[in-house]
């Protein structure tokens, strides 16, 4: 048995190995940069290296990296050792502050949507203090932000740092209202819920599309799939429970609060939660959970599947991005207060997200945009494209009877009063359910739902800090040029709940009644990431960022072009991989098995004494789909040929949307039509059973 508690953060740069390490005004320094923003002087970081290193080294650490989060969706990292020349030949081990402080990669190869032309090819990777550097691999890792020479942010990480920066700044004007002087800062806070699906990797190395584009391209439906219901929160198999605790201690090493492990509804297909952290914080943690997933999988004979949708027909994987806002002094602004007087606050932080999310529905919908999740958003297993929010029966009957200036006759459970505001005193039900609004309140958080499954959560919480920021910076503004708090308070609530409360929605959003209803609501339904993304740009979107200093015009402006882009490269890679399996590997198998069924007719034939007729049906059958196949397959290839042609991202991502992923939609119904006729030993691929059920 491992002491956890000892090898929890043996691997980081802790605040206690900070502790030990440094010297106390060094300490002291680094700590005001931290919570602060303070600029950090070359002494006092050249003593942090310093004792990075030494503390690195003893761990087995041979090199550096500035780690960092650029526009592809992964992260990066360029190693350099410590070693250094003597002057006699031999080598020491170095660390500068200069070195710790600032990276100067060639970031030309890095996406930029044209922030950065190939000639200005200098970016700069600059250490973030409020996320702890690890060891991973024998590397520390130092967390950075990514920006051009310029300053303009090439990564998530910036904006991200920005967006919280906003919300503590508008969170705070709030609490002092409220007559709050202790709280120094407000923090974002996410916990994300990761769903993935693991396979064996013999099965997983025998399909090209898992290997190129994450995702089966092709399949025809397995016997069994989920009906039964029989995986979720079921016993662990041998091999993924081994997984499953190498990765715990893995993650563990590296400070993740790694807590909650499952099974989940689509047969191989598991969850990973950890305890929230800083939005900052969580969303590195993310990045190496599922780095470190596929790391660990494949040392299990295992490979880990990240895409939102592997398989047809079964569920896909979403990540859930529970947020909340918390001050310094430890109280969640988003928990239900136990006087008047907090609940006042916590209705008011309540109304303000409840608004911002109405308002911008649509930055919340492009978060969650990519083509892997374009195949979830609407599909009946996640929610759908159209954004809403479930508060419950008990906070909408609250909001509604404040709405209607009448007093809340709450339940015996729960007793209200009305005290010194007129706002009533409630305590949070924790009873309430709802796994299929996109975006829900659960008792002290929200849950955001949409997420995909290889997401970083930094795009999400960007929007979502910012839109709260940006409403809660419209109430400081009204409140505090009121002479009458109480009453001006009440009033707010009441006319921003009457104004948004079309947002709320308690029932099924799997339901088709549901779309016909969000209609009438006026609510938006961008079914695809090309509906969606263009708001990103909007005269709305760009005000939104540039007021808060989270994007200005020019990255957002890039941001959108590699969204766009990045989509149409997934489509094409994905058609491509389409075309070369077809050609290398069904075609030649339709034609060994037609060859061993023509070959059989005709020994029968010339006998004359035997009845041919299944070998004729079977032979009719798959030549007739083969020369569909080939249809299908031309007429694929003259669509990508086709593609080229636009220059503009919007019509070429529309393009890609309308025309390549019909044609990709089309051949593979014949290919699945063929995997039913075509004799096992001659099909080239693992079928879904094989893949689904391959971990015994
Ligand atoms: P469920 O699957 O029931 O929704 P999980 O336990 O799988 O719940 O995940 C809930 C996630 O929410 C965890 O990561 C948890 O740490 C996180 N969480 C709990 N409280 C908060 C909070 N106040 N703010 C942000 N995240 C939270
Ligand atoms: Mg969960």
């Amino acid at each position: 048995m491992k002491n956890i508690p000892e090898l929890f953060g043996s691997m980081v740069f802790s605040d206690e190995v900070m502790r030990e390490k440094l010297p106390k005004d060094i300490y002291r320094a680094l700590k005001k940069t931290m919570s602060q923003g303070t600029h950090l002087e070359l002494d006092v970081a050249n003593v942090v290296a310093s004792a990075m290193k030494d503390w690195a080294s003893a761990k087995g650490a041979t090199h550096f990296t500035h780690w960092f989060q650029p526009m592809t969706g992964t992260t990066a990292e360029k190693h350099d050792s410590f070693i250094e020349p003597d002057g006699g030949g031999g080598a020491i081990m170095a660390f500068s502050g200069k070195a710790l402080i600032k990276g100067e990669p060639d970031a030309s190869s890095f996406p930029s949507g044209g922030l950065r032309a190939t000639f200005e090819a200098r970016g700069y990777t600059v250490w973030d203090t409020t996320s702890y550097a690890f060891i991973k691999d024998d590397i520390l890792c130092i967390p950075t932000a990514f920006c051009s020479y310029s300053g303009e942010a090439l990564d998530k990480k910036t904006p991200l740092l920005r967006s919280m920066q906003a919300v503590d700044k508008q969170a705070l004007r709030i609490l002092r209202l409220f007559g709050n002087t202790a709280a120094q800062r407000v923090v974002a806070l996410v916990g994300p819920e990761q769903e993935y699906f693991l396979i064996d990797k013999e099965i997983f190395l025998k399909r090209p599309d898992l290997v190129y584009t994450g995702r089966t391209l092709f399949g025809a439906r397995p016997p069994k799939g989920q009906e039964l219901e029989d995986h979720y929160f079921g016993s662990l198999k041998p091999r993924v429970s081994a997984f499953m605790k190498e990765l715990d201690e893995e993650l563990w090493k590296l400070g993740v609060y790694a807590k909650t492990r499952h099974n989940e509804v689509a047969p191989a297909q598991h969850e990973l939660a950890p305890i929230y952290a800083t939005t900052n914080i969580a969303t590195d943690h993310n990045q190496l959970a599922m780095e470190i997933m596929k790391t660990v999988a494949d040392r299990h004979g295992l490979a880990c599947l990240l895409h939102e949708k592997p398989f047809a027909g079964v569920n896909g994987s979403g990540k859930h991005n529970n947020w909340s806002i918390a001050a310094d002094t430890g109280v969640n602004l988003l928990e239900p207060g136990k006087t008047p007087h907090e609940n006042a606050q916590f209705l008011l932080f309540l109304t303000a997200v409840i608004k911002a999310v109405d308002q911008y529905q649509d930055l919340l919908r492009i978060s969650a945009a990519s083509a892997g999740n374009d195949h979830r958003l609407g599909a009946n297993e996640a929610p759908p494209a159209i954004i809403s929010m479930f508060l419950g029966e008990e906070l909408t009957e609250i909001l509604e009877t404040l709405e209607a200036g009448a007093d809340y006759k709450g339940k015996e459970r729960n007793q209200m009063e009305i005290g010194v505001t007129v706002l009533p005193h409630f305590s949070k039900d924790t009873t309430d359910r709802n796994r299929t609004s996109p975006f829900a309140f659960t008792g002290n958080k929200f849950e955001f739902r949409m997420l995909g499954s290889s997401f970083s959560v930094a795009e999400p919480n960007i929007v979502l800090n910012t839109v709260v920021a940006d409403i809660l910076s419209q109430i400081a503004d009204r409140l505090e040029k009121s002479d009458n708090f109480n009453a001006d308070l009440a009033g707010l609530i009441k006319d921003t709940f009457r104004a948004h409360k079309r947002i709320i929605f308690n029932g099924n959003n799997y339901a088709d009644e549901w779309v016909t209803e969000a209609k009438k609501r006026g609510l938006s339904n961008l079914r695809t990431s090309v509906d969606a993304l263009p708001e990103f740009i909007s005269p709305k979107s760009i005000e939104l960022f540039s007021r808060h200093g989270v994007f200005t015009e020019s990255e957002l402006r890039s941001r959108y072009e590699i969204f766009m882009e990045s989509y149409c490269k997934t489509l094409h890679i994905e058609a491509l991989t389409m075309v070369d399996m077809v050609k290398n590997g069904i075609i030649p198998a339709c034609i060994g098995y037609q060859n061993e069924i023509a070959e059989l007719l005709s020994l029968k034939k010339s006998c004359g004494a035997y009845d041919a007729s299944l070998e004729d049906h079977l032979l009719g059958s798959v030549s007739k789909l083969s020369s569909c196949l080939l249809g299908k397959l031309t007429a694929l290839e003259n669509t990508l040929l086709e593609s080229k042609a636009d220059a503009d991202i919007l019509t070429h991502a529309v393009f890609y949307r309308d025309r390549v992923i019909n044609a990709m939609s089309e051949l593979r119904l014949i290919v699945d039509e063929l995997e039913t006729f075509v004799a096992k030993k001659y099909w080239p691929l693992p079928s879904y059973a094989d893949m689904l059920f391959s971990v015994i």
